[in-house]
């Protein structure tokens, strides 16, 4: 994975593409944990998964398909009352970028394997042709380090830098768009 501070930032950046009265503390908490949520599938290898399987790291949780099925689980649970079916749309539409921005990152990231995009249709794992961003460890201890600092460093250029881009362009491109 990038880190969990590369994938949050992600869903920040998203939500610049947000309508003004959608914007809250609980849309950007839920952002954030959709951003950060297919990692739970490292529990796996607690219970004997394989990196390689359906359920395995990188697996069916990092696919399109489960980024949708999130998107529609939070606006179905989180969004249910006081909002209009076009809000709604906005809502699951961000809420499902946001969790596949985080197989995004992974598929740019230099090791592990790569991402199941197309799971369960196809358990093919990807990456993408150009993949600048340091793997960051998964247990906190071996953060603090070196390879940490080079992780945080290759997430400041490659992450940081795209999200306050995208982040402006959404923003100028809402701006646009209320005119
Ligand atoms: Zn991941």
């Amino acid at each position: 994975m990038a880190s969990a501070f590369g994938h949050a930032l992600t869903a920040i950046a998203l939500s610049s593409g947000v309508k003004k009265p959608l914007l809250s503390w609980k849309l950007w908490t839920l952002g954030i944990v959709c951003s950060i949520l297919p990692d739970a599938d490292v529990l796996g290898f607690k219970f004997g998964i394989e990196y390689g399987d359906f359920w395995g790291h990188r697996g069916f949780t990092h696919s399109l398909l489960f980024a949708i099925m999130l998107g529609v689980f939070i606006v179905l649970f989180f969004y249910r009352k006081h909002t209009s079916n076009n809000e709604k749309l906005w809502l699951t539409s961000y809420f499902a970028l946001s969790t596949a921005s985080h197989s995004v990152l992974d598929a740019m990231t230099n090791g592990g394997l790569g991402v199941a995009f197309f799971s369960p249709w196809n358990n093919m794992r990807y990456f993408f042709p150009w993949r600048p961003i340091k793997v960051s460890p998964i247990n906190i201890e071996s953060f603090f380090t070196n390879r940490g600092l080079e992780v945080i460093y290759s997430e400041i250029v490659w992450i940081g830098i795209p999200c306050a881009v995208i982040a402006l362009f959404l923003f100028m491109l809402k701006k646009g768009a209320n005119k």
